[in-house]
């Protein structure tokens, strides 16, 4: 039988996620998913990756709970590169999933909802 054959990371073409493009805020495209399993069946642990026709890749993870950050990326699933925003280099975008109060991050949130996944305001000077 196949039972104990490992199961590779199950990657999800064509997936829906709420991840957008930290930059512009607009829908990416070419959305993959990779489902990396749980360590226990209630735990989701996923990277969502997807494609700013303007600014690149971006991929965030999630481990039952909302990403801290979106990162941007060279390619899905691969390294983390810069972006400049302004005259800012940024590596990492913080999402507004910090600031919720600690008795929300207590509680089972869905992971998936969009509120948690928008990016804090940036602090572009404006000249
Ligand atoms: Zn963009």
């Amino acid at each position: 039988m196949d039972s104990f054959v490992p199961v590779p990371p199950r990657d999800v073409p064509a997936a829906r996620t709420p991840l957008r493009c930290p930059i512009c805020d607009q829908a990416v495209v070419d959305v993959q998913i990779r489902d990396l399993g749980g360590v226990t069946a209630d735990i989701a642990w996923q990277v969502h990756a997807g494609r700013c026709p303007v600014h690149g890749w971006f991929q965030a993870e999630i481990v039952s709970q909302p990403p801290r950050e979106i990162f941007p990326v060279n390619r899905p699933f691969g390294a983390a590169r810069r972006v400049i925003v302004g005259n800012e280099e940024i590596y990492a975008f913080a999402t507004v999933w910090n600031d919720v109060p600690p008795d929300v991050k207590r509680s089972r949130v869905d992971p998936l909802d969009p509120k948690y996944w928008k990016v804090r305001s940036l602090r572009v000077s404006v000249a």
